[in-house]
């Protein structure tokens, strides 16, 4: 397996910008995300604070990322990392595949929502955050999906060719594209239990009882993405050269805390680029 020399989690500003630098300064690199970068880029209706395209709409502003990212050909490994492990002198990164790299960027955004009553204590034990890497577990089993954007379909779907029941929930609006195997519950998940050797879905009205529950979201909680990370409230505690207490795990952009802004996440990742540079410089 290559070995990276920094992997760069998230294609939002902060992420293709640390994806630029470290390119630049001749640093083999693997950048995961979406080639759609971040829908909180595309969703914008009219961005006024970026210089160079004063009322550019999101999406104009990404597909000119990704022009920068293909000029320099940067390519985009499409995958969502479940989780980091810090293995000493490197960095094993989970996700659809498994990847190694002598340093991190986490450029993941913000988390959408606290987690669910139950979630925390029984991620691993029924909760699942990554449907490629625990489906096998529930081969001919049943599943919910807590999906939380249109992307998930995706997830819901792969997991109805292997589970035997799929259950999903739906926290977003608009038209869904299932197959009909696959049951939609328009009821809003209040919290997940252990009962009767069963993972239950609790909601309002009612009690879902299926043996594994996928809770996907487009961003993990950075302490579940890498056990060990400190953190500063909800944030990455980092230091002013987007260092975390992790050696050679660095963190950009919305991650790390409030002002959510693109040109704040753009700059800390240029900054966290470099810091890794050095970093490895160093080593
Ligand atoms: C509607 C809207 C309008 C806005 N307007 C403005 C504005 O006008 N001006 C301004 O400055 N800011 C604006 N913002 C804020 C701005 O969108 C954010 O500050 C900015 O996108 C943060 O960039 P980021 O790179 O930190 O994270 P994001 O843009 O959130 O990108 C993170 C990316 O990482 C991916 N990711 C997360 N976890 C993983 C994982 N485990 N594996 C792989 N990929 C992962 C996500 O899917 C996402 O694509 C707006 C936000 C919204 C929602």
């Amino acid at each position: 397996m290559s070995r990276y020399d920094i992997a760069i989690i998230g294609t939002g500003p902060g992420g293709v910008s640390a994806a630029i630098t470290a390119k630049i300064r001749n640093k083999s690199i693997l950048l995961i995300g979406s080639r759609d970068l971040s829908a909180k880029m595309v969703k914008a209706h009219s961005i006024s604070n970026y210089p160079g395209f004063p009322a550019v709409p999101g999406k104009d502003l990404a597909a000119a990322f990704s022009r920068h990212l293909e000029s320099m050909e940067i390519e985009i490994t499409e995958d969502r990392i479940a989780s980091i492990y810090a293995m000493g002198d490197y960095f094993a990164l989970q996700g659809k595949d498994i990847y190694e790299a002598t340093t991190v960027i986490l450029a993941s955004g913000v988390v959408n929502g606290k987690p669910l009553p139950g979630e925390n204590e029984l991620l691993g034990r029924g909760v699942s955050y990554c449907a490629t890497c625990d489906a096998p577990l529930y081969r001919k089993k049943s599943a919910a999906v807590i999906g939380y954007s249109a992307s998930e379909e995706a997830e819901a779907r792969f997991l109805a060719e292997v589970c035997s029941e799929v259950l999903y929930f739906p926290m977003y609006k608009g038209d869904l594209a299932l197959p009909e195997s696959v049951k939609v519950i328009r009821e809003v998940p209040v919290g997940i239990e252990n009962k009767d050797g069963k993972r239950q879905v609790v909601t309002k009205e009612n009690s879902y009882p299926v043996d594994g529950v996928f809770v996907l979201r487009e961003s993990i909680s950075p302490g579940q993405l890498v056990p060990g990370l400190e953190l500063d409230g909800n944030f990455i505690a980092v230091k002013r050269d987007m260092s975390t207490n992790i050696p050679g795990c660095f963190a950009c952009g919305d991650v790390t805390g409030q002002p959510f802004q693109y040109i704040k996440a753009a700059g800390e990742g240029n900054v966290a680029a470099l810091s890794a540079v050095a970093y490895l410089d160093k080593k």
